[in-house]
């Protein structure tokens, strides 16, 4: 088997694709050196080694050292100097090297070679005494704390000491006889801490530094680093060994690191830093402050420290040039580390960039002007949930923050305000022009009005699916969910912090990306809807062929969703407009009637209203289509709390309050999420949906007439298990419709369809589909009766579920493609097959999940509807899934 892969001299083994063998670092160190980049020669012992070695015990396989004996000779040839070489030592760097970069992974060791008479040979050659001290006491350091496990304090002890005590101050001002000194103390400290002496022979050096480096990726953090990261521990990592190139030789040497872009801004300009005569990782270790490699930056940080560009400008434009090899080359933004020895430039590392979202955008947008991608490519290099990013105000990074709880980031961006504990209480305030949190133990449906009049939610209790965090998330106001060390006390109008007491009124701050609450108002900064993210949203909608619609009830929702380039309305909840100050009283009185009549006398004073709403609603979707569900939640729901809510409930209605009472038990029930709700509903009380199918044809009438909108709507029945059910219901509707036409006047065209959320519509799809005209896959509702859980019980045993390697994600959160999404297919199909040209689509949390809408293109859905902040999310997701 081959082990070792080389590399230098314009040519390599290996390349760029070979990560899973090579390891990122010795693969695109391979790369470079093919490219002719100038790569100091090496070879890189591959991941198949470190699996091996595992798989046997700890040794190495017998041809091994073989191998590594024949790349270290290929070294020496091209450098023209040998390894342990008493004259003119061969000096090594042993770099790990994993296919991802990972915490834990044994840092490099530099200098490996070095002996105390190898030293004396380095010395003479380079003419340098103070050189090759330097190096050696680096080596002795690196080597004993990571290799001998001797912690590095010692060392940095003795060095602090002999500088005090000599009045020295940086590091390059020591002399080869203060390094001498240093170094036989610290060879000292390893004979008492390590127990034997500092190793001398420059092979037992390499093979212990090897050893070290496949040692660590079986080490805690490694490990821990994996599970957290799904990372299989039968990757393995790989071991690099190369030449060394010196950067501490003197001034005419240096050493940097660099972006080929801004990675904040993505600005197309030379991004880095670089340090004077100087080695490895003295400029990210901030022993001394880094000058700038630009004089662009220099000038942008107010710097007087003078850059590259001036003080090697030969090396400075060689360094430029390999940046646009390289760009051009990976047709990406590199990262990369280099060093420069007596003015001549050695390339050591180059990765893809880590950048902003905002960066992201601007570099992909540049790439395609400057003909280095496709728009495709730019499409497919934005991660879509870092759009969110970019979506929401976000706190002032120069501001100071004072923490005083800690919750779950459960719906991103900033917000300030006013305690607030009630629902009522925030829209009132919101009313005369406050802004206010709304801080609750946890949040109802009833609490919506005061959820959209907040600008920031807290909560003491319940996870990122809890009723707070998907509702927020949905409205896109910041939410912070769990903050478990936050105590509510209503009755009081208080809320205990860490036994700090903060009243209502009191100002808060809280950080919906990372769950900080802060107390005081921290000022915020409003997202820029830039240039750039408008045409990547542009391309994206070139190429995507699912459309994407919006989950939207309120005209603030609808707009947000238009301007955020929604294509009409996926799910439009009914029942979340009975909510409303002005109507709820009206609603409870329908619900407790205990015959037609008086259900029929509420009904109609709902049905102006909620004509209005779909008027409102028709007029701002201006002919895109909006799909309607007709009432779906158990009417108990919507129920009176309190004697005073019974009361007021009892005076409309003229009955006494006895009679609301009794009617009010009947109507509980133990599983309301499987009980007398969605169609179940309409079949039993269809004046209820009569009125609504009545609202939604007049609204739709009316503004086809005034307005000159052509509107279609799209009338949906909620949790359909059945055919019979749906035929009756489509026949209500039919009925309805047809009344209204007469009666107005006018011709309209509109579809009845049903959600497809029980297990039993999904199999019977073929059948229903004779009745219904699209399909609507309420995901929330199928993983709940699919798994056989709810929703809002799941966070007690999830959590453990996911430890246990049960399940890899919540199913709420990303669709569940094996089980749900099976059923998914199965109705898709068997609905087609019945009417071929049924509309299909996804509505629900799924809607706006990357993942979950890869699974819908490969299914063939029409659509995915999402929240109104998650449109461009899907957008870009949609295109994604269709390149
Ligand atoms: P990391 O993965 O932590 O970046 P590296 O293996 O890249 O670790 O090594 C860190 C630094 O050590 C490099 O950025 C470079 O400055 C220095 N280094 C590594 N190998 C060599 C070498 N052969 N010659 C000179 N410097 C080296
Ligand atoms: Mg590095
Ligand atoms: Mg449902």
């Amino acid at each position: 088997t081959k082990w070792v892969y080389s590399f230098g001299n314009g040519k390599a083994d290996g390349k760029a694709d070979m990560k899973e063998l090579l390891g990122g670092k010795g693969a695109n160190l391979a790369e470079m050196s093919s490219l002719g980049l100038p790569v100091p020669p090496g070879f890189t012992i591959s991941t198949e080694v470190c699996t091996a070695y595992y798989d046997n015990d700890r040794n190495y396989p017998d041809d091994l050292s073989g191998q590594v004996d024949e790349a270290l000779g290929q070294i020496e040839d091209i450098v023209g100097v040998k390894f342990g070489d008493n004259a003119n030592p061969l000096l090594v760097s042993v770099r790990s090297g994993a296919r991802a970069s990972m915490p834990g992974m044994m840092d490099t060791v530099l200098n490996l070679g070095l002996n105390d008479i190898t030293v004396e040979g380095l010395a003479k050659v380079s003419g340098d005494e103070r050189f090759a001290y330097d190096s050696y006491r680096r080596f002795i350091q690196m080597y004993s704390d990571v290799v001998l496990e001797v912690d590095h304090h010692f060392f940095e002890e003795v060095l602090e000491l002999h500088k005090e005590d000599n009045g020295l101050i940086l590091d390059t001002e020591l002399s080869a006889e203060d390094w001498k000194g240093i170094i036989v103390q610290y060879k000292k400290i390893v004979e008492e801490e390590y127990g034997k002496p500092f190793p001398q022979d420059p092979k037992e050096q390499l093979w212990g530094a090897v050893s070290a480096v496949f040692g660590s990726w079986m080490n805690a953090r490694a490990t821990t680093y994996r599970k957290l990261n799904d990372i299989p521990a039968a990757w393995g990592t790989a071991v690099n060994v190369q030449a060394m190139v010196f950067g501490n030789m003197g001034d005419d040497c240096s050493t940097g690191v660099a972006f080929t872009r801004n990675p904040s801004t993505g600005e197309n300009a030379f991004y880095g830093e670089y340090l004077i005569n100087a080695q490895g990782e003295d400029v990210v270790a901030g022993i001394r402050t880094p000058q700038n490699l630009t004089i662009k930056g220099k000038e942008e940080q107010n710097s007087d420290l003078p850059s590259m560009e001036e003080t090697m400008p030969e090396v400075f434009k060689q360094l430029d040039e390999v940046r646009h090899i390289l760009e051009k080359h990976y047709r990406d933004m590199q990262d990369i580390e280099f060093t420069v020895q007596s003015n001549k430039l050695f390339m050591l590392q180059t990765r893809a960039g880590k950048r902003t979202t905002a960066a992201a955008l601007q570099i992909a947008v540049d790439m395609v002007d400057e003909g280095l991608i496709t728009k495709e490519e730019a499409v497919g290099r934005v991660e879509p949930a870092a759009l969110d990013q970019l979506l929401h105000p976000t706190l002032d990074p120069k501001a100071e923050r004072n923490v005083i709880g800690h919750g779950l980031p459960a719906s991103p961006g900033a917000a300030s305000g006013q305690i607030v504990f009630s629902a009522d209480e925030a829209e009132k305030m919101a009313q005369s022009g406050k802004d206010v949190i709304l801080c609750r133990t946890e949040t109802s449906p009833e609490d919506i009005h005061g959820m959209h009049a907040a600008k920031g939610i807290l909560t003491s209790r319940g996870g990122m699916t809890s009723h707070a965090a998907v509702v927020a998330r949905g409205m896109g106001r910041p939410c912070v969910s769990g903050a478990g060390d936050l105590r509510m006390d209503y009755k009081n109008e208080t809320m205990i912090v860490r036994g700090e007491t903060l009243k209502a009124g009191d100002i808060i701050t809280i950080d919906g990306s990372n769950g900080e609450v802060m107390s005081g108002e921290i000022p915020t900064i409003q997202p820029e809807m830039s240039g750039n993210f408008s045409t990547l949203m542009e391309w994206a909608d070139s190429i995507r062929s699912m459309k994407v619609r919006t989950n939207a009830e309120t005209p603030n929702d609808c707009r947000t969703a238009r301007s955020f380039g929604a294509e009409g309305i996926g799910l439009c909840r009914t029942e979340h407009m009975f909510f409303d100050a002005d109507r709820i009283v009206a609603v409870r009185e329908m619900i407790l009637s205990d015959d037609e009549a008086g259900r029929r006398k509420a009904l109609d004073k709902i049905l102006p209203m909620q004509r209005e709403d779909f008027v409102e609603i028709f007029k701002i979707m201006a002919g895109l289509p909006v799909t309607i569900r007709l009432l779906d939640p158990p009417l108990h729901e919507f129920l009176p709390h309190g004697e005073e809510e019974m009361q007021d409930v009892a005076d409309a209605a003229g009955v006494p309050i006895e009679k609301l009472h009794a009617r009010a038990a009947k109507m509980s029930e133990t599983n309301p999420m499987l009980g007398h709700r969605g169609c179940r509903l309409g079949i039993s009380y269809p004046e209820i949906y009569e009125m609504q199918a009545r609202a939604i044809f007049e609204a739709a009438a009316q503004v086809s007439k005034t307005e000159g909108q052509t509107v279609e709507p799209e009338v949906m029945i909620p949790l359909v298990g059945m055919k019979k059910e749906l035929e009756i219901l489509k026949a209500l509707v039919d009925r309805v419709a047809k009344e209204v036409m007469a009666a107005e006047g006018v011709e309209m065209t509109y579809l009845v369809g049903t959600m497809i959320e029980l297990p039993r519509a999904a199999l019977r799809a073929g059948d229903i589909a004779e009745e219904a005209e699209f399909f609507s896959f309420g995901t929330n509702d199928l993983t709940q009766t699919t798994f056989g859980l709810s929703r809002d019980d799941a966070g007690n045993f999830l959590g453990a579920y996911e430890r246990n390697g049960i399940i890899e994600q919540d199913p709420f959160i990303s669709l569940d493609q094996e089980g749900v999404g099976e059923l998914v297919e199965i109705a898709a199909e068997r609905g087609r097959k019945t009417r071929g040209d049924i509309k299909l689509g996804i509505c629900g949390e799924h809607g706006g999940d990357p993942a979950s809408i890869n699974f819908c293109q490969q299914v063939g859905l029409n659509y995915v509807s999402c929240s109104p902040f998650r449109v461009p999310i899907a957008r870009l997701a949609a295109a994604q899934a269709a390149i």
